[in-house]
């Protein structure tokens, strides 16, 4: 199973949000709507999205103005933002792209150039949602054939322990709690609780032992797991 990425759209007009919400969950993503700026502020203190696709021209706090305040801010500075505007002038472009966006696209846009656009950005913040290839050490996870090899042996994982290593190699050294994991790896899947994690933890280091790569995986006392 591939990791989800989730992407906030913040759109006023209804037609377009669906447009966008149909194609992007026929893409693998998690959609996520905001109809206006004080909305897509909610949304993100309640779960950080991966990437946020932003109207410019918003009733009440302005795209512009949102993504100024997104750049500023320690905790989501670093997800990326593409303006989506009907705005054409050069001037627009640079202005947006000064105020922090990692990209901008004029209305109307070809679905096609959204969707490589957004995993262009993808790429670079979240690896382990676009099918690249990831490697940690002698590990060498391709995302988009599911599978995991350590040197040319390979290894084999469960969707769900293959699912954990790829959310722990993405950012090896961050230490994620269990809810995290919990977040990442079962998604909306409520009635799993996060001793359930541990299990898969475990099953994830059983398989790694035989290659010695078990120690790899390390316990972080009282609040999860990490990757050395
Ligand atoms: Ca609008």
């Amino acid at each position: 199973m591939r990791l989800k990425a989730s992407i906030l759209i913040v759109e006023d007009e209804a037609s377009q949000q669906a447009v966008l919400v149909y194609n992007l969950t026929s893409a693998g993503y998690e959609a996520v709507q905001a109809t206006d700026g004080h909305d897509a502020l909610r949304l993100i203190d309640e779960k950080l999205p991966d990437l946020i696709l932003l109207d410019w021209m918003l009733p009440g706090v302005s795209g512009i103005e949102i993504c100024r305040q997104l750049k500023v801010r320690k905790d989501t500075q670093a997800v990326p933002i593409i303006m989506l505007s009907a705005r054409s002038e050069e001037v627009d472009k640079v202005r947006s792209l000064e105020t922090g966006a990692d990209d901008y696209l004029q209305k109307p846009y070809g679905i096609q150039e959204l969707l490589a656009r957004i995993k262009l950005q993808l790429k670079r913040v979240r690896p382990a949602t676009t099918g690249a290839e990831l490697r940690h050490r002698d590990l060498r996870m391709d995302t988009a054939a599911q599978r995991l090899w350590r040197a040319d042996r390979e290894i084999a994982l469960g969707p769900r322990e293959f699912a954990l290593l790829l959310a722990l190699i993405e950012r090896p050294g961050k230490v994620f709690d269990r809810g995290a994991l919990l977040d990442q790896v079962w998604e909306q899947d409520l009635d799993v609780e996060t001793r359930t994690v541990d299990v898969h933890i475990a099953r994830l280091r059983k398989a790694l032992m035989q290659f010695g790569a078990d120690t790899m995986i390390r316990t972080v006392r009282g609040t999860g797991y990490a990757l050395d």
